[in-house]
Order: C-alpha cells, then structure tokens, then sequence
C-alpha cells in the first residue's frame, strides 16, 4: 500500500504545473475513443494516422508545462464549443415552432427575426437595426 502511494505521490509531484485534462483534452480523448472503435471495425490506415495524431496531441497537451498557452487552447476550444451548441439549440427551437413562426434573418444586420405565421406580404421592422423591409410569405 506504501508503494502504491509512493507512486501516487510521485506521480503528483510530476504533473506539478503540468496541464492535465481539461475541456479540450476531453474532447480529443473522445474523437479519439471513436476513431479507435471504428477502426476495430475497419482496420484502416486512413482511420490509424488521425487516431494517432490525436493520441500525440492529447499526450503532449497533458504533459506540457506551458499552461498559459494550452489555457489559450482550450479557451478557443470553448468558444467554438459555445457556438455549436447555441445554434444547435437555435436549430431545435426553429424546428419546434415551425408552425407556429416565420423565421429569417435582418438583410441589413444578419439579426434573427421571427413572425407568427401568417400569409401575405409585410412590412417589417427589424428591432436590432430599426431596418424596414418587405417580406412575402405564401402557404
Ligand atoms: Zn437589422
């Protein structure tokens, strides 16, 4: 039991000021999982060189000392994560109410603008940029 904290122990002293796992490293771990099933079923040499080139990048950001920068990584890593999931979430409430709302964006300033469903031909104004446009909606 000593030894096996001896060894805990030293382990610990040597990820000291060492990047670890973290929200990036997480995610490469689990592309790399998948990579690594599919290519128990394929047995691919195109599946082989992402998987081990995923498998370098995971152990060389665990290991690396220069923790600033993996920081930096895993920063834009989230901000890329963050974008995914609202416009997933985006998508979701489009399909939800998409009987009940129009849905399109500002030709002027991109804004996402909804409208009860109806059919015609309206003037519209956007709130964000106060444009006003016309939009026709047939059945
Ligand atoms: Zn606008």
């Amino acid at each position: 039991m000593s030894f096996l904290l001896s060894l805990r122990n030293r382990f610990s002293a040597f990820m000291q000021h060492r990047n670890g796992v973290d929200s990036l490293g997480k995610f490469l771990l689990f592309v790399w999982l998948i990579l690594a099933i599919l290519n128990g079923f394929f047995h691919s040499l195109v599946l082989l060189i992402p998987e081990l080139l995923l498998a370098f990048l995971f152990f060389f950001r665990f290991f690396s000392k220069n923790t600033v920068r993996r920081r930096r990584e895993n920063a834009a890593y989230y901000e890329i994560n963050q974008k995914f999931r609202r416009s997933v979430q985006k998508f979701n409430v489009r399909l939800r109410d998409r009987k009940l709302y129009h849905f399109f964006r500002c030709p002027l300033c991109r804004a996402d603008i909804r409208m009860p469903r109806k059919v015609g031909t309206f003037q519209i104004r956007c709130r964000r940029c106060g444009h006003t446009f016309q939009k026709s909606f047939k059945k």
